[in-house]
């Protein structure tokens, strides 16, 4: 059984709110952001945002895949990169969810070798009790340490169209 933790109400609502908060903080310091999809899980997220940040914004989109193999750093496949030029650039990455942080000091690693003007992320969902290398300079919500799914998460490929987070009581299908 699935059971909602964040309803649809409630991620427009924050989601409003954390594209005033990044407009608030850019705005001063540049007329354009260029905001990096973290494909495929962060897809409505990073749709729903752009649309409320007041500034110009350019789209990247990258997707990469983890596999935490035996070993303990995990292994990551890049499937497709940015072509677009970030020299100089306020560069944003938009990502779904931060649990370890592994994927995405590899994908700031590899982007601070473009050398943008600036690099920040924002997560829309951070798990609680973790501790992982990579501090996100804006957070939707802190959740706790469960296995989640919707808004674009999946299960398997499944359950990404969900228009709300949910987790899954019992056996997963
Ligand atoms: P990290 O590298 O921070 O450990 O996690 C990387 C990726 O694992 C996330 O971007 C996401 O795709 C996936 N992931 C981590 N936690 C969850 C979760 O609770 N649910 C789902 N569906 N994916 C997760
Ligand atoms: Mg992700
Ligand atoms: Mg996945």
């Amino acid at each position: 059984m699935i059971e909602v933790m964040i309803s649809k109400e409630q991620l427009n609502e924050r989601i409003k709110q954390l594209g005033k908060e990044i407009t608030d903080y850019y705005k001063d310091k540049t007329d354009t952001l260029h905001a990096v999809c973290v494909l495929k899980g962060s897809i409505h997220f990073f749709s729903e945002l752009v649309q409320n940040i007041d500034l110009n914004v350019e789209y990247s989109f990258i997707q990469v895949s983890s596999y935490s193999g035996v070993s303990s750093t995990g292994r990551i496949r890049v499937k497709s990169w940015i072509d677009e030029p970030i020299e100089g650039r306020h560069v944003i990455v938009v990502e779904d969810i931060l649990d370890t942080g592994l994927t995405l000091s590899y994908i700031l690693d590899y982007l601070r070798r473009y050398r943008p003007a600036d690099l920040k992320v924002v997560t829309l969902l951070k798990k609680l009790g973790r501790n992982p290398q990579v501090k996100p300079e804006f957070v939707g919500f802190e959740i706790e340490d469960k296995f989640v799914i919707g808004y674009g998460l999946d299960y398997n490929e499944k359950y990404r169209n969900l228009p709300y987070i949910g987790w899954v009581k019992g056996e997963i299908k």
